[in-house]
């Protein structure tokens, strides 16, 4: 284990440009339980998976109706999320990016709990429970910016975004629903662009975020090669170190698209190599 996190940390100091990937299952050891995993929201409760499907055409066909329904529901599936910390997981990958080490974070959780503990470069890639978002232009609000009792009492939800008189919804992506235009180019190129990807706390089952390393994974460095019978070829080698720290293998493990995972923990393992890196660079 020692071994796994030396070699990680060793790899972060090497890389340009790292960015780190991240998933519910970082958000577990906060108390939010995770979709998938042993103990997840829906594999504890297939029915609730049903349920989930049906809010971004719920919105489309009624706006309306899908804003009066959000505010008389008390709490979404995965609970009072407002309430809850970030965990040392969380923090580590803040420190890392102060560290100017981790270049950004691409996070399928809506918890926002990755702002709340300082991480500044940030794509909420399903966006954030804490925020509303106008699907014509793409503008972010955070909830105050809106008197929504004020507008349900008179009839004249839903909100209006105030630049573009688009209609705004939650800011989180529903199933079926695009990924923002915005946030899903800028996690393409960043993609793209990084040269090491650590990934934590996801299945990778959920398209088209787990495209992201199979992207990355694509791009090679090439080199011209003389032989020895004096012809030239070309050499390639993978451009990018992939990383996973995940309490289990996922699909990115099988397909060999990660390098190598560490399995275990990330509210336990991102801080030992948060101290292993903080060791090298001494
Ligand atoms: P997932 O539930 O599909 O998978 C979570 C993975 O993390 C599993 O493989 C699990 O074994 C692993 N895991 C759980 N706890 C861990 C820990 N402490 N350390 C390391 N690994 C751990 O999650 P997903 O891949 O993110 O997909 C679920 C989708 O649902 C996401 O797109 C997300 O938008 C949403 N979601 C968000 C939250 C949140 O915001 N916290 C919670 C649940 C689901
Ligand atoms: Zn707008």
């Amino acid at each position: 284990m020692e071994r796994i996190i030396e070699r990680a940390a060793q790899d972060l100091v090497n890389s340009k440009y790292a960015i780190t990937l991240t998933g519910a299952g970082i958000s577990t050891e906060s108390g939010i339980p995770d979709f998938r995993g042993p103990q997840g929201v829906w594999t504890k409760n297939p029915e609730a998976e049903r349920r989930a499907y049906l809010g971004w055409q719920r919105f489309q066909e009624d706006p309306k109706g899908y804003w009066e329904e959000r505010l008389k529901a008390s709490t979404g599936a995965l609970g009072e999320l407002s309430a809850v910390e970030p965990n040392a997981g969380h923090y580590a990958i803040a420190e890392l990016e102060k560290m100017g080490i981790i270049k950004c974070c691409i996070t399928q959780n809506v918890d926002a709990l990755h702002e709340k503990a300082g991480s500044k470069n940030l794509y909420e890639y399903h966006g954030s429970f804490a925020k509303l978002r106008c699907v014509s232009c793409n503008a972010r609000f955070r909830r105050d910016e809106f008197d929504l009792e004020k507008l349900l009492r008179e009839g004249q939800l839903p909100p209006r975004c105030p630049s573009c008189q688009g209609v705004v919804k939650g800011d989180t992506v529903g199933f079926g629903e695009p990924i923002p235009s915005d946030v899903a180019q800028h996690s393409l190129e960043e993609a793209w662009r990084c040269d090491l990807m650590l990934i934590c706390g996801t299945s990778a089952v959920v398209y088209p975020f787990a495209n992201l390393p199979r992207v990355a994974r694509q791009r090679t460095i090439e080199a011209e090669r003389k032989t020895e019978a004096g012809l030239y070829a070309v050499q390639r080698a993978p451009a990018v170190t992939i990383i996973e720290i995940n309490a289990e293998p996922t699909p990115l493990t099988h397909d060999m698209i990660s390098d190598y995972i560490i399995t275990g923990k990330t509210g336990e393992i991102l801080p030992q190599i948060v101290e292993e890196v903080k060791r090298i660079r001494t």
